[in-house]
């Protein structure tokens, strides 16, 4: 008996991890720059690890990894005749990862996600990111998903697009947003606004994922839930974000002792920035009180931070038997050496 993603929000929080993409790229199989998912087809077996790894750390949902695995992407970096069988073998790995849970099956999503082609004054524009969702999710649709993620839109119109092709397909859909360094969406609509125009189209899931750590991007979540009545969604990256640097694109770090190769320490220097578990479960609970349904954590996370988060929303993850037992002394862990 596997419940539906409808089902399981009406009963409780749902989980779902995310963050693949620096997870991999952390384990050594992802490049970052160009930041394509081929690992589907290159280390099927790294890819299965992980999407396990954050399963049994509490995630109800095996969500496909597939960002930046579009048509564009894959033209830029010449390998547009592999974007059939990765989409298809994302998914397919997905499945049977869902199907390993002991208790119930997991839900299995399909992700689409932003492009840098959409351009708000140009509709070719538009009818080609239409078209590159199209394929996608009619690939998503053949391999057999639960539903589909439309995930890191700083477009309102790109959303909706995302939305629209999801729905041809007959799928449900969560629609998260990603917020840059500005108060509003590129097109000039508040998150709020964007997120209740999406639920009352149909979005079973609205809300934001990524760029923002949780300390600037829960005011935000707080405005989604007063302004929608449906599901709210939030995935924060686990980054100690600020006002004055409220994404991780711009998070400097004071306290480097080198000259690494970039100017910001993102992509690939972020490690000291890290907000610990238990900022991320102080996170939870605040999110858990404002009314947020559905849970994760999006680039930079790791299973146990995931799993903090799920345990402190009060779910139970298959991994809770390797929780931290605070009651023993961690010292102890030397005297076995
Ligand atoms: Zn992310």
């Amino acid at each position: 008996m596997k419940r539906t993603l409808e089902q399981r929000l009406k009963d409780g929080p749902v989980i779902c991890g995310e963050g693949y993409l620096f997870d991999l790229e952390r384990r050594g199989y992802l490049k970052a720059g160009s930041f394509v998912p081929e690992v589907a087809l290159e280390a099927p077996e790294a890819l299965k690890q992980t999407y396990r790894d954050f399963m049994k750390a509490g995630s109800d949902v095996v969500l496909a990894f597939t960002y930046n695995a579009n048509r564009e992407k894959m033209r830029l970096i010449g390998k547009e005749e592999l974007l059939e069988p990765l989409n298809r073998a994302a998914v397919r790995i997905a499945k049977e990862v869902a199907q390993e849970h002991p208790t119930e099956e997991a839900l299995v999503a399909g992700n689409i996600s932003n492009t840098n082609l959409f351009d708000p004054a140009d509709p070719a524009s538009k009818e080609l990111v239409r078209g590159m969702f199209a394929e996608m999710i009619g690939w998503c649709k053949e391999e057999g998903v639960d539903f589909v993620n439309g995930e890191t839109f700083y477009y309102y119109e790109e959303a909706k697009i995302a939305l629209e092709e999801i729905q041809k397909q007959g799928l449900e859909a969560v629609i998260t947003l990603g917020l840059l360094d500005e108060y509003e969406l590129r097109d000039g609509y508040s998150v709020e606004e964007a997120c209740r125009l999406l639920e009352e189209q149909g979005a079973l899931v609205v809300g934001m994922n990524c760029f923002r750590g949780p300390a600037t991007m829960q005011p935000y979540v707080g405005k989604i839930r007063d302004a929608c009545e449906g599901y709210v969604g939030a995935l924060p990256v686990p980054y100690r974000t600020t006002e004055e640097n409220p994404t991780f694109f711009s998070l400097p770090d004071g306290g480097c002792s080198c000259h690494p190769p970039l100017e910001t320490p993102y992509p690939t220097a972020l490690d000291p920035l890290m907000c610990n578990r238990y900022e991320l479960a102080q996170w939870a609970e605040q999110a858990y009180k404002s009314g947020v349904n559905y849970f994760g954590l999006c680039c930079g996370a790791y299973p146990s931070m995931l799993r903090e988060v799920a345990e402190t929303v009060g779910r139970e993850a298959v991994n809770s038997k390797f929780s931290p037992d605070t009651k023993n002394n961690y010292n102890s862990i030397h005297n076995h050496v």
